[in-house]
């Protein structure tokens, strides 16, 4: 909660958990080393700290610490891993993703495509999911890396990864999953998966903002974005932040604790809120798979009702039409677009994000405002 406000929107960002908090505060305080200075003890205590912290991040998704490079976020690693996959293979070889993908995933395509090199984005069907025979349908030698979103930011939608990643092993290509919005909220493995790469960011998981990671399989090899350093095994030059990667560490310990059990909480809670406002509004429509769903999100429209009159109705609610990266954009989502949304659909509709501080109170609130405003909007329409 922020002021009067209640914040529904933790698919943009997640609040800090104090508990992560508290553990950031001695790096920026007594324990300021540079984890890289390894001549004297207060370098070497950062160090420590790093490697704890490394090691957390891995436990998450089942990966070795061996595996972790820290980058600045999911929109970095995204970008390590895609650009860095492509310029490490022989010849020219392919891309491949989907039309649901987040912007540092869709605008890195759109960059190789304009180099020249050949890009497919697969379809999703009008639930979002991607149907692993279209991965199947364009494996071939010459593609150098399949990309695939497992949990997506505006419709929350959870991608059948494990299929894909049996057919790209099988065909010898690499798989690389965006799992910035479903790590700490589904089960996220890699083995399981069968991914070569996975990006990770800690602000969607009640860490700090400006941090995140790419796993990075034993014996992959990418060729970095940055020059300048030996840190992060040369992949990643520059400075880590440890008070960041220590927060990173602590978001994810507290996330493999209590993912079980929030995510049980989670989907509760979105159900009770769907529930309320689906009752009283029976043309209520829910955009994308019910049932493959992250447990905290629902995106929702209303015929003829404008999204951008339901946020400015409940200004009590922190809520989104979409993607923070896309709002001031104006662009029509095109995850809604790729699920089969009519343009004036699309322009009804808004995201709900649900989180870990969210009160069964607060969802009760939310949905009387909601429904008592959107009567009287609809009553002033009509
Ligand atoms: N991928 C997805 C699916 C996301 O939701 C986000 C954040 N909106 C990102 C990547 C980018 O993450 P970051 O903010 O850490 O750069």
């Amino acid at each position: 909660m922020a002021g009067q406000t209640i914040y529904l929107d933790h698919h943009a960002t997640t609040p800090l958990d104090p508990r992560v908090l508290e553990a950031m505060l001695p790096f920026y305080g007594a324990r300021f080393g540079n984890p890289h200075s390894s001549s004297h003890r207060v370098g070497r205590a950062a160090a420590e700290a790093v490697d704890a912290a490394r090691a957390e991040v891995a436990a998450l998704v089942g990966a070795h610490a061996g595996e972790i490079i820290f980058t600045s976020g999911a929109t970095e690693a995204n970008n390590l891993a895609i650009l860095g996959s492509i310029a490490a293979c022989q010849g020219d070889a392919a891309f491949v993703t989907t039309s649901v993908e987040h912007a540092s995933v869709r605008q890195t395509a759109a960059a190789l495509a304009e180099t020249g090199r050949r890009v497919t984005i697969l379809p999703v069907g009008p639930d979002g999911r991607l149907d692993p025979v279209q991965v199947e349908s364009v494996l071939t030698p010459a593609v150098g890396l399949v990309s695939v979103i497992l949990a997506n930011n505006e419709i929350g939608v959870i991608q059948p990864l494990e299929e894909s990643g049996r057919l790209c092993r099988r065909a010898g290509v690499r798989l690389h999953a965006d799992a910035a919005q479903a790590a700490g909220k589904i089960p996220v493995d890699v083995e399981r998966l069968g991914v070569d790469l996975l990006s990770l960011s800690a602000h969607k998981i009640y860490g700090p903002m400006g941090i995140g990671a790419l796993y990075v399989r034993g014996g992959v090899a990418l060729r970095p974005l940055f020059h300048g350093g030996a840190q992060e095994g040369g992949l990643r030059p520059g400075t880590l932040p440890t008070a960041l990667c220590v927060g990173f560490g602590a978001a994810c310990r507290l996330a493999r604790e209590e993912r079980a059990a929030e995510a049980a909480r989670l989907a509760d809670l979105r159900d009770r809120l769907f529930a309320r406002l689906a009752n009283a509004l029976p043309d209520l429509r829910l955009n994308g798979s019910a049932l493959h769903r992250l447990p905290g999100n629902l995106n929702i429209s209303l015929p003829g009702v404008e999204a951008e009159d339901w946020l400015a109705a409940v200004p009590e609610l922190a809520l989104s039409t979409g993607a923070a990266c896309a709002s001031g954009s104006q662009a029509p989502s095109h995850v809604l677009r790729a699920i089969g949304l009519t343009e004036a659909e699309i322009q009804g509709s808004i995201r709900i994000g649900i989180g870990r501080f969210t009160t069964v109170e607060e969802i009760d609130r939310a949905a009387a405002l909601l429904l008592r405003r959107l009567a009287a909007l609809r009553r002033d329409d009509g």
